[in-house]
């Protein structure tokens, strides 16, 4: 799923185009990606975007008028994408603006379950929609974030992931930022070190930063990843080869000399199994 970097990235690249010009038609959305009715599509049609905003992993297109906000989630496999007058895209996208001109932006999915949501809402609701995320990870700072993790006990690759405790990090993220901090994917909140803490802080900042970067240049995975889905491969600090375990209902990517003190993490699905 696209995280912080990505969504950031994009944000960034449609921000002018999306605002340029008025929207000459909105829709047709497949039925499983609109997840509004009211107001209808066709309220858009008219009315310009003030631009693209981001919060956590969801993009917002508010218009300008201040009545509107479009609101989009691409969840695993949506994509947005911008094409210009006359430039042809996919025949039957999940979603599709037409703006005066010619210009049009389209979400597309791969596969065949439609997961990708858009959201047509006024701000009241598009707040309420939104209510849920914790803050921004970006920027979260290690005050703020030793609150977050003195307040329950969990496994940090876990609270990472948690878009209520802290918006914008997914499981590929988690393991960047997880390394670049030297602390292990099991690690417990409650008894981590203000040191720690600290350490955890910077990396989010410089690991997201790093991401974005990559991202705006069109850097694919495999060169914005050093750890994620490296098994095998040196770890680009020390050497030792990437580990993996299966963590609940996916995989975590460490380097066992770097976070675990050399301890391998053993799998706890499978050791559940076999208590
Ligand atoms: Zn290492």
């Amino acid at each position: 799923m696209p995280e912080y970097p990505e969504m950031e990235a994009w944000r960034r690249q449609l921000h002018d185009p999306v605002s340029a010009f008025r929207i000459a038609k909105a829709g047709p959305a497949h039925i499983a990606t609109l997840k509004t009715y009211d107001p209808p599509l066709t309220a858009l049609e008219g009315r310009r975007f003030e631009g693209a905003e981001r919060r956590g992993k969801r993009l917002l297109f508010p218009t300008e008028d201040g009545e509107l906000v479009l609101l989009v989630h691409l969840m695993t496999a949506g994509r947005l994408k911008y094409l210009g007058a006359g430039e042809t895209g996919p025949k039957t996208p999940a979603f599709r603006l037409e703006f005066e001109g010619g210009p049009h932006l389209v979400l597309t999915e791969a596969g065949a379950k439609k997961r990708a949501g858009v959201w047509l809402l006024t701000p009241e609701h598009a707040e309420a929609e939104l209510e849920h995320l914790g803050p921004e990870a970006y920027g979260i700072g290690a005050e703020r974030l030793a609150e977050i993790c003195t307040g329950e006990s969990r496994r940090l690759h876990s609270l990472l992931r948690d878009q209520r405790a802290l918006a914008g990090i997914g499981r590929a993220w988690a393991n960047e930022i997880l390394h670049a901090a030297q602390l292990s994917p099991y690690a417990l909140t409650k008894e981590l070190t203000p040191a720690e803490i600290g350490r955890l802080a910077a990396a989010i900042d410089s690991e997201l930063a790093r991401g974005l970067e990559l991202r705006e240049r069109g850097a694919k995975d495999d060169r914005a990843y050093r750890i994620h889905r490296k098994l095998g491969e040196p770890c680009h600090v020390c050497g030792t080869p990437i580990a993996q375990v299966d963590f609940e209902e996916h995989t975590i990517y460490y380097c066992p000399e770097c976070q675990t003190e050399g301890r391998v993490l053993k799998d706890r699905r499978l050791s559940r199994l076999l208590r």
